[in-house]
């Protein structure tokens, strides 16, 4: 018998600050170990919070763009527990009054079409520091300057019913997230972490199968095939009329496996509570209405606006958007007065192979822009337009005309030398000069390709048909 999946997702992102949530150390990734540290993140008694006003207003942003309502109210509450790389023994969250709940997320589903995932909450938190397990021999050392962080948290309403649709969540909720400027969502920096949950239940059931947690997840292939492994886990302890139990599992890249952690602590056991030293977050709805207006285009509508703006297919105008950086280059080309579509196979081609193995655009709009010229104007074919584009991804400053006559790809239209392939081509070719002669026309495919052949590319192909044609008239 059939089992229906049930997942919920719980995303950390960091907000893009300079400064941490409560005090004014740097957040830089990857500096030496507890050097962006102070009396506040390092929870030392006396030293008191003060709430980032930009950590506040991108959490706040990132809501707005997840449809969600932003509370006038908030509170930030103590969440409890003892573990090495929690200074305060209490970690800065928000609860039972959260800064906004109630939002969505749409994307097309892998099994379903399009969908809607509710999102429950929105709140803001700090992060813990990092325990070493590698720097010194036999001992676990503690690493502050993550502490204290500023994080969103998003709480997704378990509407996911597949592994493949958690994926495809994550996907359209960071294309969100980045376009919004409220994170740079980077998995390998951790800016980015997910938790998971899931469960599975007899399909039409209304009650909800008891779920467990997998941690540990550090792409979104990995959340997709650990969820795999998960359900895969449950169905098999069902079918064979075990329970499943409440857990927190990691997951194993390397093997593929989860593997139970701890058992579920409870959320009471957190023993939250309003945080003494902070008064409760309270916002304007005038400054809400105003972040509200400043939104930057999100993905979904700048997709609508390529195809509708420019007549482009929803294929190339999903690719484009992808990634707001591709979209805006994509724009700056059009903007040099390239035809939409020639620009769109330019950018989805050469541009993005590039731009994914080097996350930049060595070939500014204009470069590309007259490059694409000089195809339009059977200056160089397309293929030699292809080489004088890597060329100039090599070279800065160099121009597309100077680089398509120094590689030697300019199309020779000059009549008199594209002659002279002509003539050897039919000298080399009687027998098939003589079966055009006698009706065979089609053999006209066969004498251009030779002369593109002996010229090595370099005739324009719109200049050798009529001199074949008028050599080989009777
Ligand atoms: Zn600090």
């Amino acid at each position: 018998m059939a089992w229906e999946t049930v997942i919920g997702l719980e995303v950390h992102v960091q907000l893009s600050t300079r400064t941490k949530m409560f005090c004014a150390c740097r957040t830089t990734f990857g500096d030496p170990p507890n050097t962006n540290v102070c009396p506040t993140c390092l929870g030392l008694p006396g030293a008191l919070p003060v709430p980032n006003a930009e950590a506040v207003r991108l959490a706040a942003r990132g809501a707005i763009a997840l449809g969600c309502t932003v509370h006038a109210t908030s509170v930030f509450a103590r969440k409890n527990y003892f573990y090495p790389d929690l200074p305060k023994g209490y970690q800065i969250s928000q609860f039972d009054q959260p800064l906004a709940t109630g939002g969505r997320v749409a994307f097309d589903s892998p099994d379903r079409g399009r969908i809607e995932v509710g999102v429950t909450r929105l709140h803001v938190e700090e992060d813990a520091g990092k325990l070493v397990h590698d720097r010194f021999p036999g001992k676990t050392a503690v690493d502050l300057n993550r502490a204290g962080t500023p994080l969103a948290e998003i709480v997704s309403e378990p509407d996911i019913r597949s592994p493949a649709e958690a994926r495809a969540y994550l996907v359209t909720l960071r294309q969100i997230l980045v376009y919004a400027g409220v994170s740079d969502c980077s998995m390998e920096q951790g800016s980015l972490r997910v938790d998971a949950n899931l469960s599975i239940r007899r399909p039409g059931d209304p009650k909800l199968g008891t779920k467990t947690e997998v941690k540990n997840l550090n792409s979104f292939a990995n959340v997709e095939r650990a969820l795999e492994a998960e359900r895969e886990r449950q169905v098999a302890l069902l079918d064979r009329g075990d329970r499943v139990a409440q857990v927190t599992l990691l997951f194993n890249a390397g093997s593929g496996q989860v593997r139970p952690l701890r058992s579920k602590e409870e959320s009471h056991d957190y023993r939250y509570f309003p945080d003494p030293d902070l008064p409760p977050l309270v916002l304007a709805p005038e400054w809400i209405a105003a972040e509200r207006a400043a939104l930057p285009e999100l993905p979904e509508a700048r997709r609508a606006r390529l195809e509708i703006a420019y007549g482009l297919p929803a294929y190339d105008a999903r690719v484009l958007t992808s990634e707001v950086a591709l979209a805006e280059y994509y724009e700056s080309v059009v903007g040099e007065g390239v035809d939409p579509k020639t620009a769109a196979n330019w950018v989805m081609g050469d541009v993005m192979t590039t731009y994914n193995e080097t996350g930049a655009f060595p070939v500014e709009a204009d470069r590309l822009a007259s490059l694409v010229t000089l195809v339009r104007e059977g200056v160089v074919s397309h293929q030699a337009a292809k080489r004088v584009y890597a060329e100039l991804a090599r070279r800065p400053r160099d121009e597309p005309k100077a680089v398509a006559e120094r590689l030697g790809l300019v199309q020779v239209r000059d009549q008199g030398e594209i002659g002279g392939w002509v003539d050897e081509v039919l000298a080399a070719h009687t027998a098939e000069v003589a079966r055009y002669k006698g009706g065979e026309l089609k053999l006209m495919g066969f004498f251009v390709g030779q002369v593109m052949k002996r010229s090595k590319g370099k005739a324009d192909p719109k200049g050798v048909q009529p001199v074949l044609q008028e050599r080989l008239s009777p």
